[in-house]
Parts: C-alpha cells; structure tokens; sequence
C-alpha cells in the first residue's frame, strides 16, 4: 500500500463517505494528471470521467491556465478584499459581467458553489427588508434540489437523505415539484405536457408571494438529483411567474455553468435573466475553488446608503476573491474565447448522442439524460415497468467500480450513473469513455 494511502486512511474524514467501507477497502490516490486523464500512484491511468466533480473544463495540467497561476504567484498569491481591492479580481469581474446573461452587473465572491448560494440567499433577503417588504422572508425550491451542504443551502435543497439528519438546524422553505420528465408526477407524456408543473409554482406565488423573497433553481439540470432535467420551456416560465409576482429568481449555475450544457450558461436556452446568479466548479477550468454570485443594479443599489443605515452587506470569507483563483479564472475564459471552446462542443455532444442511442437499448437503462455533455443514465431492474433496483444493491455504483477495471473514473447517484467529462474531451475519447459505461453496465445489470 502507498504511503500516501496509509496515511490517508489514518488521518482523512473523505465527503459524502462512509468512512468504514473506505478504510476497509483499496483506494487509489492520484499523484498526477495529464490532459483528461488522472494517473494514480502505481502509474495506471483513468479517463477523468466526472470532470474531478464537475469542476474541470480543459483538462488537467493546461499549459495556459498552470501559467497563469505562476505568474500570479510571482506577484501576489492572496490578499483580502476587505478594504483593498486587486487586479485579477477586477478584471475578472468585468469579464463575468460580458458574458453573463445582460443586466447582472455586479460580483461578489466568495469560495465554493454552497458560499456562493449562501450569499445569493442573504442577499435577496436583505434585499428585501431594504425595499420595505420585511415580510419577504421565505424561498422557494424545488424537491430534489441540491444547492450545497452549509446550513442555509441545504434548508432550500431537497434531496431527503442529505437533510433528514439537519431538520431542526434549517429554515423551513416551500418546496415544488421537480419537473422531471421520466418521473413526471402528473404522468404527462411529452406531447401532452404544457409545463403543467409550473401550475403548483403559480398557485405557491398567488397565495403567498407577499411572503416569498425568492426563488432558487438549478436551470434546465437538476444536477445532485441524478441528472433530472425540466422540459423545455419551463425556466423561462418560471421566470415569467417570478417576474410578475415580485420575487427575485436566483438561478445557481455552479453545476450548469460554463459550457457544459453546450451553452455558456444554461439559462441562455430559454433566454432568461435571473435576478441572481450562481457560479463556480468550472469558473476556474477547475483549478481552485472559487465561486461568484451576480447580480443586477437593482438590487446593489438597494444596499446603497450612508453608513449608519446599516445597509452593508455584512459578509464575506478570508479568501474572497483570491487572486490565484481569479487569475486561474481569466485564463480559463481566455480558452474559451481562443479556442472557440462552445462551438467546438457541438459535434461531440452529438457524438454522446448517437453513442447514447445504443445504450438506450440495453436492457436494464430505463431512461438517458443528455444536456450537452451532462449526461445521467438511470439504470432499473425493470425497465417496461419502471421498477428501479434495491436500494441495498447498489447498481450504480456497482456499474461505476466496473468502469475502473477498464479505466474510467465515474461516480453514480443512487442508480443514475453520471457521466459528465471535461469539454476538452475529443469525440474519440467521449466514444471511448461511453463504450466502457456500456461495457461495464452489460456486464453488472
Ligand atoms: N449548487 C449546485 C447546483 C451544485 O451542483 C453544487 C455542487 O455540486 C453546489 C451548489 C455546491 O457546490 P460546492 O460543492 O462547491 O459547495
């Protein structure tokens, strides 16, 4: 056993693990990566098949991005915002605020996707006591939602099993269904639905807006729930509802952002303007954590006025805007503008496509998810009847420690198995990678 892995399983309590399977169990440690794959300790490589959780856009070890980082070392590799200002930081934000969908004109940053939902939701409540309406204090969210794992994040998630445990420390919130078309409550199929499962949100704000601050979101992909994704339509529906009963519509691109669902931002599909934005994971390339939460004038002005108001925005992090991350995050950008980097994904989103059609066939896949190279395909027991696996049998994950034999690194959720790999990833290597999913669920369902 490495060194490294015997002093892991002494000393490191890992996310999201029960550490009593890990320590009883060979683990690989990754010394090294190279483009999109990671090498472990004993020199074997994997296709990084999850993009290190979603977060790598490039490749790992790009040229361009592990400069960036050292020139900025060479400068300065942290300094805090509160009362200084830097350079990486400020440029940055300006790029954001080019790209990112009109009207959100501000940034603030802080350090992760939860720190940046955080923020979203202490704003928009602040926001409103600012405006008057101190009864604006609730949000809505829908089930199944994964917005982090700090207190206030997880009091808008939906996801049961993470929350179950923490239900006296959280805020009550008012939760809608998920509009997930394969397990659609109101057992539409698709040429009958018209976003009838906006109809619940419409009766929620016509009752109770005067108490609602705001909406959260995650656009088109509900990510953490298993790759679940709204018909289309629905966002800019639930825009258009937000919008006209007076609450703010936060929407959190941590995981949708930055190219992965063949758009930079996912909201630019339906194009819609949220009132609040969400980024992080890929902001970097998936370099180091950092993460920003945009806003509009509306409501940055609403925190304007003399200092005894008390109208600050009473938050921030150590690390806020650090400008390693920062600089790491202008290069990243840079990439995407030079090499063309949206444009590029449009044939080898359509090449997962045609792969997943095949995979489609297979006996035990009951439904294929795909939003550019968001990918999640939902494994059943039964597929005519939709009747899913034991919970105890783990099939997912079964599927997933299959494709490590053949050198792919993917994670399950439940028994969707999640296949979201760096967009630098060529056709080639995006057919390879499914080929052993493919492989792998034959040979375990
Ligand atoms: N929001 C969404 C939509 C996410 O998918 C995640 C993480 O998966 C988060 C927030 C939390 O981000 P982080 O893990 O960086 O705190």
């Amino acid at each position: 056993m490495h060194e490294a892995e015997l002093k892991d399983k002494q000393y490191v309590w890992h996310p999201f693990t029960q550490m009593q399977d890990w320590v009883s169990r060979p683990q690989k440690v990754i010394a090294a990566a190279s483009g999109i794959k990671l090498i472990d300790t004993e020199g074997n490589e994997f296709y990084d098949g999850v993009s290190s959780l979603w977060v790598n856009i490039h490749g790992h070890r790009k040229a361009e991005i592990d400069a960036a980082i050292i020139e900025q070392l060479g400068k300065v590799a942290h300094t805090t915002m509160l009362g200084l200002a830097n350079i990486p930081a400020a440029e940055l934000a300006e790029q954001l605020v080019a790209i990112a969908p009109t009207g959100l004109n501000k940034v603030f940053y802080s350090d992760d996707g939860s720190t940046a939902v955080e923020v979203a939701l202490k704003m928009a409540f602040q926001y409103w006591q600012h405006k008057g309406k101190p009864n604006k204090q609730k949000f809505i969210a829908l089930e199944h939602a994964y917005h982090g794992d700090t207190v206030g994040t997880v009091s808008v998630g939906g996801i049961d099993l993470f929350h179950r445990v923490f239900k006296p420390l959280l805020f009550t919130s008012v939760h809608i269904p998920a509009p997930s078309c394969y397990h659609c409550q109101l057992t539409l199929n698709t040429a009958a639905c018209r976003r009838q499962c906006t109809d619940r949100l419409e009766q929620v704000l016509a009752g109770h807006h005067e108490e609602i601050a705001g909406l959260i979101i995650e656009p088109l992909v509900q990510a953490a729930a298993g790759m679940l994704m709204s018909p289309p339509g629905y966002l800019a529906r639930v825009r258009e509802l937000t919008r006209r009963y007076g609450v703010l519509l936060i929407v959190d691109e941590v995981a949708t952002g930055f190219g992965r669902t063949g758009k930079m931002f996912a909201c630019e599909h339906e194009s819609v303007t949220p009132d609040m934005m969400t980024l992080s994971k890929g902001i970097t390339g998936g370099y180091m954590p950092l993460a920003a939460t945009m806003t509009t004038d509306e409501i940055y002005n609403a925190f304007m006025g003399d200092y005894t108001e008390k109208k600050t925005f009473y938050h921030g992090h150590s690390y806020t805007g650090n400008p390693l991350a920062c600089a790491a995050a202008l290069a990243n950008l840079k990439i995407f503008r030079e090499e063309k980097v949206i444009e590029g994904l449009i044939p080898k989103i359509a090449a997962a496509e045609a792969k997943l059609e095949q995979i489609a066939k297979l006996d035990h896949v009951g439904d294929i998810r795909q939003q550019g190279l968001i990918i999640g395909i939902e494994l059943m027991q039964d597929k005519s009847r939709k009747v899913p696996y034991p919970w105890e049998q783990a099939a997912g994950a079964s599927v997933c420690q299959q494709a490590r034999k053949y050198g792919l690194i993917i994670r399950p959720i439940g028994d969707v198995v999640i296949f979201m790999p760096p967009l630098a990833s060529t056709v080639e290597e995006i057919e390879e990678m499914l080929n052993i999913i493919e492989r792998s669920i034959r040979e375990i369902t």
